[in-house]
């Protein structure tokens, strides 16, 4: 229980790589508050993290709304673990990118995570001590066509990962980054079987990740076992870059 009497933000916990990120912070004894968007899903993490003994409360907000992130900032109170989980992923060329597309991928991966930052890190430094994990992509360092915004509003949020590691490491405040290659959650779910086995190929370990797998990393780099590390893009692929 490393983690009692610290107050855990996870965006983006009611799914996916999210849930199982505030599943195990709870497990080592953070308070955790858990965000989405859907109050069905909130409720069902929030049961799942009590009933095994832990602490969670579910706050909604739409990170496309940069009014509703301040309030999700406002209502956590003080926060000690920030994970910028929250994301989207479409994948589609240029030409097909609308303006609408454009402007999600960038409210959601990258400026959502900017003004939580900014409302919630400085009380980190007031106290002298916080850990900030964004979850970025592979697609970040990779050059690959079709996923032009997704990489892109990635790439950012892992410029500002080692921006933010410099800015507040004096001041007690680690930030560091996990990038996950494919991974089996809710938002993959429609894909086919076919572009499945293709993406299992890519990677050395011939298989894709289970959310749990992503959020043992996500948890090391939050806790103190990591009190060492700042700036860190930490990647969680299966060995994909190994295949060259
Ligand atoms: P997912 O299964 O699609 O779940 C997405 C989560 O984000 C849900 O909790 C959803 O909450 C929340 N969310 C989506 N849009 C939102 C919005 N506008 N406002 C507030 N919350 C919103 O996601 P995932 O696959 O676990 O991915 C999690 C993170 O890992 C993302 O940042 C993604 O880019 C990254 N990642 C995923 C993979 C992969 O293969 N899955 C690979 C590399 C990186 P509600 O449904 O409650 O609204």
């Amino acid at each position: 229980m490393e983690m009692s009497g610290q107050t855990a933000l996870v965006t983006g916990a009611t799914a996916g790589i999210g849930r199982a990120v505030a599943v195990q912070l709870a497990q080592e004894g953070a308070e955790v508050i858990v965000h989405g968007r859907d109050a069905r899903r909130g409720a069902e993490v929030v049961a799942h993290i009590e009933a095994a003994g832990g602490r969670a409360r579910f706050v909604p907000a739409d990170l496309a709304d940069s009014d509703d992130v301040l309030r999700l900032a406002a209502e956590s109170g003080a926060v000690d673990i920030l994970v910028n989980n929250a994301g989207v992923y479409k994948f589609l060329p240029t030409s097909e990118m609308t303006d609408e597309l454009f402007d999600l991928h960038m409210d959601l991966n990258t400026k959502a995570p900017y003004l939580l930052v900014r409302s919630l890190a400085p009380g980190m430094v007031r106290r002298g001590h916080g850990s900030i994990v964004n979850v970025s992509t592979l697609a970040a360092s990779e050059v690959t066509t079709g996923t032009g915004m997704y990489s892109a509003s990635k790439a950012a949020l892992e410029q500002l990962t080692e921006i933010w590691a410099a800015e507040y490491a004096a001041q007690g405040v680690r930030v560091n980054a996990v990038a996950p290659g494919p991974t089996r959650t809710p938002g993959t779910d429609d894909m086919d079987a076919a572009t499945f086995k293709r993406i299992e190929a890519t990677t050395a370990m011939g298989r894709v990740a289970e959310p749990e797998e992503v959020a043992e990393a996500v948890v090391f780099l939050a806790s103190r076992r990591s009190s060492y590390i700042t700036g860190v893009v930490l990647e969680v692929s299966g060995g994909r870059l190994a295949l060259g």
